[in-house]
């Protein structure tokens, strides 16, 4: 919140509408806007009016207020748009290709062989290397919450995973959409 002047941030401008944009939706929290060079037709930036430039600098208030905006967009995008889903988007921080100073959500509508390029490549990781990142990582993300994490002290093989299925009840809950329902 020190490091950027809002003054020079043009997605504070954006958000207190002082640069002009395609705005779809604003409260007193975010504002929601088409980006100006789409992955697909009504992709949205949910942008927060307060000036933050990652997600770990924002209240967890504002953070859970973004996991629901995310949601209303989702459907109504389905609804207006007729697309068959949503990607939810943050790159959070530079390394993650982050170009804007100012945290940004982007919500993409979504449709079979969009061209839209957000796959994840399956990388190769050794069971020697993913127990040393749970070692690492569970006893931070304990830290995180306030609670102790005890290890077991060996962990059972784990099973190589199967490429994900689309998740029959997720689709039919879009189909519900589609057709009107809740
Ligand atoms: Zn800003």
């Amino acid at each position: 919140m020190d490091e950027e002047e809002p003054q020079q941030c043009v997605f504070c401008h954006i958000a207190s509408g002082k640069i002009p944009a395609k705005k779809v939706y604003e409260d007193d929290r975010v504002t929601v806007v088409l980006d100006i060079n789409p992955a697909t037709p009504g992709h949205l930036l949910v942008i927060p009016k307060e000036h933050v430039s990652v997600m770990p600098q924002m209240s967890e208030d504002l953070v859970a207020y973004m996991g629901m905006i995310s949601k209303q967009l989702s459907h109504a995008l389905i609804r207006a748009l007729k697309i068959e889903g949503t990607s939810i988007f943050v790159a959070n921080g530079v390394a993650a290709g982050q170009r804007a100073p100012h945290f940004l959500l982007h919500i993409i509508p979504r449709s079979p062989n969009d061209g839209v390029a957000l796959q994840l490549l399956p990388g190769k990781i050794d069971e020697k290397t993913m127990n040393e990142v749970v070692a690492k990582l569970a006893p931070a993300v304990g830290k995180q919450f306030g609670v102790e994490v005890k290890l077991p002290k060996t962990e059972k093989p784990v099973k190589k995973s199967e490429p994900e299925a689309p998740v029959k009840g997720n689709l039919d809950a879009i189909a519900d959409l589609l057709a009107g329902g809740k």
